[in-house]
């Protein structure tokens, strides 16, 4: 099938942008690599009358260390971290994760501000970045703020994000050294979307972790209370403290109620915290 007739626009200024979705009133898209939006505007599952282009935003290309953090443009792509041509306050952590989303061709053109919008629960970043304590500052007509990456997304496919608003930075949190990583992903071929993943950052030094599920039927999870899978502390002894049916008895408390798919989730968390380094 072929799109539905929309207007296109690739104004070369933010507030150029951000006026055109204002003028809108919710009738415009954004599109950046158009990964996601493409195939939905070839199946008609949109219908836009407007599409706002916002690759030619020299702003939302530019890559930052910024004191303790890293700041991307929102239309910095998968395969910009995966070849390292940003800078990296991770470790390489990031640098793994792109490698990984889909195919070189799906990486060359997705972008992190994409990815993140989309709010699918099975995308990499959304875990990946929650998990990392990453933030997104979204501008809209007249207020910027800065949103939590582990709160960004309110449900699949659902974001916080208003139609008149762009996602314009994302905020990366400098790795401490002591911090371990890990983010496993089950799919059934490479390259699709994952039935189950998990992003662990483990501090054993200061006793912290920040534990993320994703794939599920809503917005990824950010455990709230991990210490109570390693018997109430976390430390350098984390990977013999964990305790799987503690571990269960979470991802229950925090809504996968199916056995079987929690069993896919708990195989992963598991995998997650015994590969953590
Ligand atoms: P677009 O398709 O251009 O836009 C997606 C949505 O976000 C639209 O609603 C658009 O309006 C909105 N949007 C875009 N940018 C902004 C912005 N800055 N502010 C506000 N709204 C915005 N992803 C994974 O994580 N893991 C995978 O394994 C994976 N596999 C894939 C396999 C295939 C075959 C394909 C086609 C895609 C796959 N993807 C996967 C998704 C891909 O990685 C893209 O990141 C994703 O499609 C969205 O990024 P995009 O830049 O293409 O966004």
């Amino acid at each position: 099938m072929k799109p539905a007739p929309f207007a296109y626009d690739r104004p070369r200024e933010l507030a150029a942008a951000l006026s055109l979705l204002a003028e809108s009133n919710g009738a415009a898209k954004v599109i950046a690599g158009g990964q996601s939006l493409g195939p939905m505007l070839n199946l008609r599952l949109a219908a836009p009358e407007r599409i706002v282009d916002i690759t030619a935003i020299p702003e939302l290309k530019q890559a930052e260390i910024d004191g303790d953090e890293l700041v991307l443009g929102a239309c910095i792509t998968h395969a910009d971290i995966e070849d390292g041509r940003v800078p990296d306050v991770t470790r390489g952590a990031m640098r793994g994760v792109a490698a990984n989303i889909a195919y070189r061709a799906v990486r060359n053109r997705g972008t992190l501000g994409g990815s993140l919008s989309h709010a699918d629960p099975a995308a990499d970043w959304l875990s990946a970045l929650a998990a990392f304590g990453g933030s997104v500052t979204v501008s809209g007509p007249t207020v910027t703020r800065k949103v939590a990456i582990a709160e960004f997304a309110t449900g699949a496919l659902q974001s916080c994000l208003r139609p008149d608003e762009l996602v314009v930075s994302i905020h990366i949190p400098k790795r401490a050294a002591s911090a371990e990583w890990c983010y496993v992903k089950t799919c059934r071929k490479t390259g699709e979307f994952a039935h189950g993943l998990c992003a662990v950052l483990i501090d054993p030094e200061h006793g912290t972790a920040r534990i993320v599920i994703g794939a599920i039927d809503a917005a990824p999870i950010l455990i709230s209370c991990p210490e109570e899978m390693f018997g109430g502390r976390i430390a350098g002894d984390y990977k013999q403290t964990f305790d799987a049916r503690a571990g269960d008895h979470l991802l229950a408390e925090a809504g996968i109620i199916n056995a079987a798919h929690r069993h896919i989730h708990l195989t992963v968390l598991k995998r997650a915290i015994q590969e953590a380094g």
